[in-house]
């Protein structure tokens, strides 16, 4: 019987979630035998006229990683789409837009000024900026067109399920692909995670207090972590409270709070607003508050980065979107 086919795709995004399929180890032998690779760009070299040359819903399921920031990303992932039964958001920047969803609070020409022309490193004399089209002794070159804002693979094209994490660990995508080969799969739109908050989880989760009066917000960096305690007691911003579990609490386990690269938990569409709303109820910012005016305006300012913080894998997928362009 001929094995299923399956496609890895990576687009805008580090490639750790690439790394982390070959962290299935030994097992990945397995899933080998059991499957039928026709893409990988990390380790194969299949060609985009490979799959072209494919039936439509040939591919069993296509894992696609990264969001969706070029043109040629766009017309890869519209390609996979009519070519797959099934298509995983693989990641959190597939599934929230990740770390470059927040180039969304920057237009294209801010970033092109600042990568090409403002850094300290840069040398570039003549102002040269990437251009789609470039003659060069006749010949004419092309570059895929940089968007302006970055999208989650879910505002490009139709997604079955989501696989999140930054980046997914192995047993979970060992899971996903054993339900997707025995057919027991959860409804459409699943993330395939558990749907209860990383507190529910957490180790320290005995010590997380109900209300706080903390007078500053704190950085890793500039305190000595108690390894037993919750971070939010410790005064630093964790975002276990509106995040989903089933990392196996990676970040909590190396002394680091929880940066929310799982996304919110089933039913809440922005995970950022959540987590604002979480952080001053906890910090007793409302009417019963224990701090005073002035008390209250230091600490808000002693969140470094507010957006960053709240919004740091969740902005291109959240109600916000990006920031206004002008
Ligand atoms: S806030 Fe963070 S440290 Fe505290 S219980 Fe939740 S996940 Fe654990
Ligand atoms: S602890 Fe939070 S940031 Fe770290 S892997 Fe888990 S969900 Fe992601």
């Amino acid at each position: 019987m001929a094995k299923p086919k399956v496609a890895f795709y990576w687009c805008s995004s580090c490639g750790g979630c690439e790394e982390t399929v070959v962290d299935l180890n030994e097992d990945i032998l397995k899933v080998a035998e059991a499957i039928d690779i026709v893409m990988w760009p990390v380790a194969m070299d299949f060609k985009k006229k490979d799959i072209a040359a494919m039936q439509d819903g040939e591919i069993a399921v296509s894992f696609i990683n990264g969001a969706i920031r070029l043109s040629e990303q766009e017309e890869m992932a519209k390609l996979i789409r009519q070519k797959s039964g099934l298509v995983v958001a693989f990641g959190a920047c597939a599934h929230l837009g990740g770390i470059p969803g927040l180039a969304n609070f920057n237009t294209r020409e801010s970033i092109f000024r600042r990568a090409y022309l403002e850094t300290p490193s840069t040398d570039n004399p003549d102002g040269t900026l990437p251009q789609e089209k470039t003659t060069v002794d006749g010949v004419t070159l092309t570059l895929p067109a940089f968007y302006d804002t970055v999208k989650t693979l879910d505002q490009t094209i139709p997604v079955d399920y989501y696989l999140p994490g930054c980046p997914p660990p192995p047993n979970l995508i060992a899971d996903a692909v054993n339900a997707i080969l025995s057919g027991k799969l959860p409804p459409k739109g699943s993330v395939l995670a558990p749907s209860k908050a990383l507190c529910d989880t957490c180790p320290r989760t005995a010590s997380k207090p109900e209300k706080i009066a903390i007078k500053e917000v704190k950085r890793p960096y500039e305190i000595k972590i108690d390894p037993e305690k919750c971070f939010l007691l410790q005064g630093l911003i964790c975002m276990g409270p509106v995040t989903r579990s089933g990392c196996g609490e990676t970040c909590i386990k190396a002394n680091m709070p929880c940066r929310g690269c799982f996304g919110p938990v089933d039913g809440v569409v922005d995970q950022g607003g959540k987590a604002v709303s979480m952080i001053a109820s906890l910090l007793g910012l409302d009417a019963e508050g224990t701090l005073t005016e002035e008390e209250e305006k230091k600490l808000i300012n002693s969140i470094a980065d507010p957006a960053g913080t709240f919004y740091r894998f969740s902005l291109a997928s959240s109600l916000l979107r990006r920031k206004k362009i002008e």
